[in-house]
């Protein structure tokens, strides 16, 4: 399994990156976890083609993970997409794709491709014959449910925990992760007021690495002041001594 991040800020963008958003491939099969920022082109800077994209997997319904859910949908259609598409997350995410799509009329489309909306809350769905993902749930902010995804092989697992405030009990299904991506929304000096907007300190997302027995854990979702990154890293390694700032555009192996 690789994985690659399109974009690591937080709902405000920097001069950097754009707003969070991962691929995720093993064994040719290709998810984007997330729609925001220019999602075809992101793929294609991958070395991927929007038109045999595998699956779309949304973690929750705010703007900033969900905004560019039609223009990717807008790719497919003018490259004359036919093969299937799957989208996975929880009900309120998907109501949401499907009324931006909705809004440009590409629902009414007869050449758009068959779309799969498949509700991913607390189970674990098979995405391909050696590939399987856990969706778990966290609590980020009232209203507004919020999924983590566990990806895992026979070899390898990766858990992506998106917005939200950590707390105990961990989901143990990411126990032993190779990879932990967890956002970070602030340093811990400030815990009070990140956890208020429903996010996590480094020193959180270290304590819960720590605690799952993760390989590595990189943080992300991270402010746009980037004066803050290496804080907020220095944070969690106290904890997790193998935390480290995501790098764009660039394949980790697993
Ligand atoms: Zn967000
Ligand atoms: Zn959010």
């Amino acid at each position: 399994m690789k994985f690659l991040f399109n974009g690591f800020s937080n709902s405000r963008q920097s001069a950097a990156t754009g707003n969070l958003s991962l691929l995720v491939e093993h064994n040719g099969y290709t998810i984007l976890v997330d729609t925001s920022g220019s999602p075809a082109q992101a793929l294609r800077i991958a070395g991927l083609d929007p038109l045999q994209l595998d699956a779309i997997m949304i973690t929750h319904a705010h703007c900033d993970h969900t905004y560019a859910f039609p223009s990717i949908i807008q790719d497919m259609l003018i490259g004359g997409r036919t093969k299937a598409l799957r989208v996975l997350g929880n009900q309120k995410a998907l109501d949401v794709c499907k009324k931006l799509i909705g809004i440009y009329n590409f629902d009414k489309k007869t050449t758009l491709m068959p779309i799969s909306w498949e509700i991913t809350e607390d189970n674990t769905v098979t995405l391909s014959p050696d590939m399987k993902v856990t969706s778990f749930a966290l609590f980020h902010r009232p209203l507004m449910p919020v999924q983590g995804f566990i990806f895992a092989t026979s070899t390898s697992k990766l858990s992506f925990f998106p917005d939200s405030v950590a707390t105990e009990p961990y989901p143990q299904a990411a126990s032993g992760s190779d990879v932990v991506i967890h956002e970070a929304g602030g340093v811990d000096a400030d815990r009070l007021h990140v956890n208020q907007n429903g996010h996590s300190t480094g020193t959180q997302a270290g304590i819960l690495a720590k605690k799952l027995n993760a390989g590595k854990l990189i943080v992300c979702h991270l402010p746009s002041d980037e004066t803050s990154h290496q804080l907020i890293l220095e944070d969690a390694q106290r904890h997790c001594i193998e935390a480290e700032l995501p790098k764009v555009h660039h394949w980790y192996d697993l």
